[in-house]
């Protein structure tokens, strides 16, 4: 089993000790043999894969290679990718092979990174389990019976079984940092705006935010150098200067205020969640970090608004899906009412027809006011929340589930469970703040548990730098799975 790190399978690229011919079929080598009893990746194209090895083996031969030359990257199923299905985990887009490449993936792309696969997901990003995707669960490689986390569930699995040292993910309401915690390795959630959405399959514009999933902070780190990009096919997307995201690993914990949200530290986390944090809050203080007190009067309010402004845009999104343009047709029809109407009862499962009759029904004439107007205020309080709580400390300490991985089929037997199950991750997305996720710690059934830490807008930098140094002195992500 390869079990280096983004930075170790590069150190080890660029001083010759490996090609990335080598690397990429060793990487193959382990897929063939252990992703069948996770099925983390959903697509696999060898040749492809071989094919930018070799790219980028002649590349670091001619002495022009980028830190990321050669290093293999798994890719969630949601982002465009010109010669790959890109179904978005979705029997909409099973047929759906992509005529271009997201800029997120072309910049890594562009650096010379790897594609090893695609990663299972849920349909469409919308769920905490994967158990929405068309192609199956994704099991999490710490015990076969219970789910990987959601909606970045394949991503984060292939990093925990070491069947490859990066991925990317994607976050709208906690989809990078869920399944990292409950997988037992690390992502970061950006500021919204940072990474380029174009090309990435919408579910909730106003919310989706491209993530870097890897074994640790300082690789996420480098990740995030090259995801992040201006692009003016994203209207959202912000101009500002390249920043050095590994700026701050160096920066000692010693002075950090870090604080405690009350709403985050309650009973509703199980016990196994409130040690993990309890360890995490010792390992602050050794290293010197103050610990403060905030509050987050939101944050139960951040669900419903959450449900209700995702569920809106979605039902938008989604409407591109009609059976005309590209995608699932429905094979009988009489007129083309009834085709648009097949097409989308055959094409999509049903969480995502929950989420855009929700979202239609709060966007209807009557409706309006009384939700999505109103949740559009929750959201400024929010965000308000934050920061207030951010004048009073660096970044803010909280859980990301209130327990570990559920088994499969328990979480979505009840919608509003799965729905409440969110409480710690979507706040952040609201905000559209920065989150990194990182390994913490295991519960008593042998599941990974990890915390969080959120930062103020643009401060990746600062979030990551605490993370690597709280991973210099533990070491919860080094574990793998028996
Ligand atoms: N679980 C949340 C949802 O179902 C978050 C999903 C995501 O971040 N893509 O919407």
């Amino acid at each position: 089993m390869p079990t280096y790190t983004l930075k170790q399978a590069s150190d080890l690229l660029h001083s010759k000790k490996i090609s990335a011919v080598e690397l990429a079929q060793e990487y193959l080598n382990a897929i063939n043999r252990d992703n069948p009893a996770i099925n983390a990746y959903i697509t696999l194209n060898p040749e492809q894969t071989l094919a930018e090895a070799r790219v980028a083996d002649e590349r670091i031969a001619a002495g022009q290679a980028h830190v990321l030359t050669g290093v293999p990257l798994a890719v969630k199923d949601l982002f465009c990718q010109t010669g790959w299905r890109s179904a978005c985990s979705s029997k909409m887009l099973d047929n759906f092979i992509s005529p271009y490449t997201a800029t997120v993936v072309q910049n890594l792309l562009n650096a010379g990174m790897v594609t090893l696969g695609r990663t299972n997901m849920d349909e469409f990003a919308m769920g905490s389990t994967t158990e929405h995707s068309f192609y199956g669960a994704t099991k999490n490689p710490f015990n076969h019976n219970h789910v990987s986390g959601g909606s970045s569930g394949g991503s984060a699995a292939v990093i925990a079984a070491r069947l490859a040292p990066a991925a990317l993910g994607s976050d709208t309401g906690g989809s990078v940092r869920q399944p990292a915690s409950h997988c037992g390795i690390t992502g970061i959630k950006p500021t919204y705006g940072t990474v380029s959405r174009f090309g990435m399959v919408a579910y909730a514009s106003s919310f989706d935010q491209a993530g870097a999933m890897a074994q640790t902070a300082e690789d996420c780190a480098l990740l995030l150098n090259t995801m992040a990009s201006f692009d003016e096919r994203d209207s959202t997307s912000l101009a500002r200067e390249q920043e050095d995201y590994t700026r701050d690993l160096n920066q000692p914990l010693k002075g950090l205020k870090v604080g405690l949200p009350k709403e985050y530290f309650t009973e509703h986390n199980s016990t196994d969640v409130q040690a993990a944090l309890n360890q995490t809050i010792e390992l602050l203080k050794q290293q010197g970090a103050q610990l403060v007190d905030v509050s987050l009067p939101q944050t139960e309010l951040s669900i419903p608004a959450y449900y209700v402004l995702t569920s809106a845009e979605a039902s938008t999104n989604l409407s591109r899906y009609d059976g005309v343009r590209y995608g699932h047709r429905a094979a009988k029809f009489d007129s083309l009412e009834e085709m648009y109407s097949n097409t989308r009862a055959e094409g999509f499962g049903s969480e995502v027809k929950r989420r855009i009759m929700i979202g239609t029904y709060v966007l209807s004439h009557g409706y309006y006011d009384a939700y999505y107007l109103k949740a559009q205020k929750l959201r400024r309080l929010v965000a308000d929340d934050f920061q207030a709580a951010l004048t009073q400390c660096d970044v803010i300490l909280a859980p990301n589930a209130p327990t570990t991985a559920p088994k499969l089929g328990t979480l979505n037997q009840d919608p509003v469970q799965a729905y409440l199950s969110d409480i710690y991750t979507i706040a952040v997305n609201l905000a559209g703040l920065p989150a990194i996720s990182l390994p913490a710690g295991f519960g008593a059934d042998g599941l990974p548990i990890g915390v969080q830490l959120i930062g103020n807008y643009f401060n990746e930098a600062k979030i990551l730098g605490a993370a690597h140094q709280m991973q210099l002195n533990s070491d919860w992500h080094t574990k793998t799975p028996a």
